[in-house]
């Protein structure tokens, strides 16, 4: 899960890291108040779920609450682009005024969680700011990397090894020296999958402060954190990957016309890759979770054809602890309820198929049965092609 860069901030400062003072708002009024109370000269940073905001005209510098307030009227219900928006851009409903500072060196700091090591990763470099990927991609040699043992966790030569890469002053040197300790609790205690601040910069006062700050918490582990969970925010995720997630569905929108309903994400992914090989292109993709009841069943499929793009529903599942009788029972129910009028290509095997393959068959409902994945995946793929351009008689 995403959060907003204020919120990030906000628990970043609650570890001690310095951050630069700021006020979230969503009107021009509320700007132009948090502007005067900010001594007047400001910095404006829209607030999307998406970097780059600095080179997409999201971060604006104000000398006065009074532009301050002019600027965020044009800032606010504006449709802001960056490279990690997509070409739809983000709606700009908020924006943190910050106290504007004067820029002396601009320094990265992050850890992820590197998967080929199987540990956390902390990296710095000199080369802060809007160049980072660039500068990951041309010079990796500018970018210092230490990756930290969880047994034996972060250890002061991890630190020195970090600093010593930045060729910082000595009172900086400090003051950056005690930010890892401080950044790998957050990453630690708050399940992140990222922690970044980009740029860490050193004022012209020679102050180390936090400019940016971005927090990724893994999903995974949400249920232990009602407290980051409250801080999802609606407006920036897609509304049905919203409505999946409060059935404990994992559901992701692809581009494609084949509506993808599967159980276990191994089998998702041989799935679309079987999509894929026969011509097609999946719709999303839908995992049911291993243990999904009839009432999960509805609601995915209730989730998988509210998405306008879906043409014909390819169903594949291997009945374990979801058998294949509580499968078609769900399928059915849906099916009538909904008033599905896509074609539905099921192929299921395991627990209960013959009695789920009769209660298919027994329902009325034209369902495609078919004989193993290749199968599935071209009677899908062909009906998709046919069922194309009038996907609309799906009957919602
Ligand atoms: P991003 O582009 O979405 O990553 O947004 P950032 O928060 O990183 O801001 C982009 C750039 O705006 C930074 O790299 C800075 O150069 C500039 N910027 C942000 N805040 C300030 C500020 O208070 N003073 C100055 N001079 N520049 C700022
Ligand atoms: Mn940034």
């Amino acid at each position: 899960m995403k959060i907003h860069e204020f919120q990030a901030k906000a628990i970043l400062g609650a570890y001690g890291v310095l951050v630069p003072k700021g006020e979230v708002v969503t009107t021009p009024v509320e700007a132009r108040r948090a502007a005067e109370r900010l001594g007047g000269t400001v910095v404006l940073k829209v607030q999307i779920h998406a970097g780059g905001r600095g080179k997409g005209g999201g971060v604006v510098l104000v000398s006065s609450p009074q532009e301050a307030e002019a600027a965020t009227k044009r800032l606010i219900g504006s449709r802001l682009i960056t490279h990690q928006t997509g070409p739809e851009g983000r709606v700009v409903k908020k924006v943190l005024v910050e106290e504007r500072v004067t820029i002396s060196r601009e320094l990265y700091a992050g850890i992820v969680l590197d998967h080929r090591v199987a540990r956390p990763v902390i990296m710095t470099s000199a080369a802060g700011g809007v160049e980072i990927e660039e500068a990951a991609a041309k010079d990796p040699e500018r970018i210092t990397g230490v990756a930290v043992d969880p047994a034996t966790q972060l250890q002061p030569f991890h630190v020195r090894r970090l600093v010593l890469g930045l060729a910082l002053p000595q009172p900086v040197q400090r003051a950056v020296a005690s930010l890892f300790p401080a950044l790998y609790r957050v990453f630690q205690e708050k399940d992140c999958s990222l922690v970044e601040i980009n740029p860490l910069v050193v004022t012209a006062e020679g102050r180390l402060l936090a400019l940016d700050a971005k927090l990724n918490i893994d999903d995974n582990a949400l249920f232990r954190h009602p407290d980051l969970e409250a801080l999802r925010d609606p407006d920036e995720e897609l509304p049905l990957e919203v409505e999946a997630s409060r059935f404990g569905l994992s559901y992701i929108k692809l581009n494609g016309a084949v509506g993808c309903m599967v159980n276990g994400a191994g089998l998702a992914m041989a799935t679309m890759d079987l999509v894929k090989l026969v011509g097609g292109e999946p719709a999303n993709f839908l995992d049911v979770g291993g243990g999904a009841s009839a009432e999960q069943i509805e609601h995915a499929f209730r989730i998988l054809i509210s998405d306008r793009s879906v043409s014909v529903v390819l169903i594949n599942i291997f009945g374990g602890i979801l058998r294949c009788d509580r499968l078609a029972e769900g399928m059915i129910r849906a099916v009538r309820s909904l008033r599905v009028a896509s074609p539905i290509i099921v192929r299921m095997e395991g627990t209960n198929v013959d009695q789920g393959k009769r209660m298919l068959t027994e329902s009325g409902i034209n369902f495609i049965t078919a004989d193993g994945m290749q199968d599935a995946a071209e009677k899908a793929v062909r009906a998709a092609k046919r069922n194309g351009v009038n996907s609309d008689q799906r009957g919602l």
